[in-house]
């Protein structure tokens, strides 16, 4: 388990390093991986993959997409930022033997600072059980925390939010990202870029499983809806460079702010750089998706 900095720049070129060069096309690529998309893609999780992969064309940054099939030899050598998608209680316990083929790499790649974004049935699987009536489906164990079916199912639109969650939205608050990071602050429980999400983060929800993360930070504070269990108002987890959140619909392509995040956090640990020293994009259209969300649902008259 490492997050030594060194290690981390000779994966590519380490020229983005210097701080006065400016990114230029070509430059940068990443690489993303959609885990196990035949099995758990409930809700358009491929509408997040596409989002991740637009969000860097319109920057200038190549964006290389593998899905992983369940009968695909899964290497995370070169992944950047990988994908585990929503899924019934049928595929999750399909694809739990599989993960835990797997297990040893994905734990290497999270604690070595790896971007990675499970949803709904797929932050069930980070945990170390979900237990229902048919039995308990083994998770991965990559993040303190279970998960037991309960009900009536929480189904609701959702609005979050977190003040706290540090990265940010590389347009709104491109003055305040620094250019460069120190690569070994990737890897820390929560990363170090002291700024805060700006907006709330908006989604729908629909699961019968109530999630338990102890003592880790949520993805955010729910506003409106139920959140990992209905009863303490969080929702999600954050862990590393790792969110879990029940949120689905897609997720990214209303809150770009969160895909920002991500690409932020894979740049930063692959080559030093922060998003915001890439050309702004104009979000208009896509916060103005979540602001209609955001106002349908959460009054801002209320606590
Ligand atoms: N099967 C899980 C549940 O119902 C997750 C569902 C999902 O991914 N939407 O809790």
């Amino acid at each position: 388990m490492s997050n030594d900095a060194g290690k981390e720049m000779h994966r590519d070129e380490p020229m983005l390093n210097d701080p006065i060069k400016k990114p230029q096309a070509g430059d940068y690529k990443l690489n993303i991986v959609h885990l196990y998309p035949d099995l758990l893609n409930l809700y358009g999780d491929r509408g997040n993959i596409q989002c991740l992969r637009m969000r860097c064309k319109w920057r200038g940054i190549d964006a290389q997409v593998t899905e992983c099939n369940l009968d695909d030899k899964l290497s995370l050598a070169s992944a950047d930022i990988v994908l585990l998608g929503g899924g019934s209680d049928r595929e999750q316990q399909i694809v739990c033997t599989r993960l835990q083929q797997v297990r040893p790499e994905l734990r290497d790649y999270v604690e070595d600072g790896g971007t990675l974004i499970a949803i709904c049935g797929g932050y069930q699987l980070l945990g170390h059980y979900y237990d229902t009536p048919e039995g308990r489906i083994k998770g991965l164990s990559l993040v303190d925390l279970y998960t037991e079916q309960g009900s009536p199912r929480l189904i609701s639109n959702i609005v979050l939010r977190n003040e706290s969650l540090p990265d940010s939205n590389a347009n709104a608050l491109s003055s305040v990202i620094p250019d460069t990071l120190p690569a070994a602050a990737a890897g820390s429980q929560s990363s170090a870029i002291p700024t805060a999400l700006p907006y709330e983060i908006v989604g729908f929800e629909n699961h019968g499983g109530r999630t338990y993360i102890g003592n880790n930070m949520p993805f955010g504070k729910v506003l409106y809806g139920h959140g990992n269990n209905g009863k303490d108002a969080c929702e999600g987890v954050l862990y590393r460079n790792v969110i879990g959140t029940y949120l689905h619909g897609p997720l990214l392509p209303k809150n770009p702010h969160v895909c920002d995040l991500l690409l932020q956090r894979a740049l930063n640990r692959k080559y030093g750089v922060s998003l915001a020293s890439f050309p702004a994009l104009d979000d208009s259209l896509e916060m103005a998706a979540n602001r209609a969300v955001v106002t349908r649902f959460h009054s801002p008259l209320a606590p």
